[in-house]
């Protein structure tokens, strides 16, 4: 939306329609356990009205490509000339027993585990990723802020250990980034089992495949990321938008997704910044802005908290160079490294006392 508005100027008339009235910005989710009000929300119709944007209250029910025609859940149908789809990715449970983290709404639940290991109710957790199709970096900040949190407390004796489905930490960015991850979690007495899927959880024990066990009294879990079955919208059995290197999806005119709705495997808020940038540019292009789009040529820019000092990692993938380092790779460097969207937010006001006023947070 940001970025059409960029390139595009008065050449588009845009509306945004969304089930929400508001925008959370929750990159620092991870960290809210540990250290509260870091999540803000914003008023998602003023953001549309400083956008130069219409917003229009509901959710995406259905397309009708042949027509140009989506219906909302409210029963409006609303024309247009290209649509562009970004509706994420549904956050779903996946290992029974477990706490699953799917963010901001989870912290409480978090923070009383943390409770349980400082009064030895728990001593045993495992960080458990359920499958290699997600963004698996916030389970490794979880894990390693959590140890910190110990520390600090003089608690050491804490058991923790990290299972992944991956063959090395993070191994969609290569293996630089794996590499320090793994020496980091060595550092913090934070045992690893990659190639690992987690098969049960019960009666303190984790069932592993293709092989092993593991003890545990808690289980921390990321969730499994679920697509949307939109009628209209062609879709993989798990849900997710095949797309071209432009954004365009597969089979349908004039209609664009990005984001964690694509197939596209990483699922990071950077990423889903870089597809929408190449939709913004395509979109231009064919309104008469006078650019050759470029396509989605992703760059990871992560930035992992570990409780001391962050470490910052660029990989171009799948498999170009990649680089760690704990000095910043980027400017600014963000949680999100969007082009348009931090400087946007930080002309706008946003609700900082929600965060900390104990209310819940999506
Ligand atoms: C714990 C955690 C921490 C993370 N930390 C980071 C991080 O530090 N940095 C980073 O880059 N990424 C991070 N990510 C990943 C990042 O959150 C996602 O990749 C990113 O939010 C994807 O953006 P999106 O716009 O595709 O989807 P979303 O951010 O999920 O937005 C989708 C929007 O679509 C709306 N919607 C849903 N259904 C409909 C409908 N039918 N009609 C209309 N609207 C609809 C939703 O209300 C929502 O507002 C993290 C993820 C998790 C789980």
């Amino acid at each position: 939306m940001l970025a059409l508005r960029e390139l595009a100027g008065d050449l588009v008339d845009v509306e945004l329609l969304s089930p929400e009235h508001h925008f959370w910005y929750r990159p620092l989710a991870v960290a809210e356990p540990f250290e509260r009000s870091l999540v803000r929300r914003y008023e998602l119709p003023a953001m549309a009205h400083a956008a130069g944007v219409a917003f229009t209250p509901g959710a995406l029910a259905a397309v009708e490509a042949d027509r140009h025609v989506v219906r909302t859940s409210r029963g409006v149908e609303i024309e247009y000339d290209v649509l562009v789809v970004a509706l994420g990715a549904k956050a779903v449970p996946a290992i029974e027993g477990a706490l699953t983290f799917r963010g901001p709404s989870d912290a409480d639940r978090f923070g009383w585990l943390l409770g349980e290991i400082e009064e030895a109710v728990a001593r045993r957790v495992a960080f458990v990723l359920p499958t290699a199709a997600t963004w698996s970096l916030p389970l490794y900040e979880l894990a390693l802020l959590t140890r910190e949190h110990l520390d600090r407390r003089g608690i050491h004796d804490a058991e923790l250990s990290v299972v992944t489905p991956e063959s090395s930490p993070l191994s969609a960015l290569g293996r630089a980034a794996g590499d320090v991850v793994s020496q980091l979690l060595g550092k913090r007495r934070i045992r690893l089992h990659c190639g690992r899927h987690v098969v049960s959880f019960g009666r303190g024990r984790l069932e592993l495949a293709p092989a092993g066990s593991l003890l545990a009294d808690r289980v921390v879990a990321l969730a499994r990321p679920e697509g949307h079955s939109i009628p209209g919208v062609p879709h993989d059995r798990d849900g997710f938008v095949e797309v071209d290197g432009h954004g365009r999806v597969t089979d349908l005119e004039d209609v664009y997704a990005a984001g964690d709705i694509t197939r596209f495997p990483v699922k990071q808020g950077g990423i889903a910044a870089q597809q929408a940038d190449a939709v913004a540019e395509s979109i231009a292009a064919c309104a008469g802005a006078d650019l050759v789009p470029s396509p989605f040529e992703p760059v990871v820019h992560a930035l992992m908290l570990t409780g001391r000092e962050p470490v910052y990692i660029r990989a171009e993938i799948p498999a170009g160079p990649a680089e760690a380092s704990t000095d910043p790779l980027w400017w600014p460097p963000s949680k999100i490294a969007g082009r348009h969207l931090a400087p946007f937010l930080a002309t706008l006001e946003s609700d900082d006392t929600y965060a900390r006023s104990g209310r819940a947070v999506p």
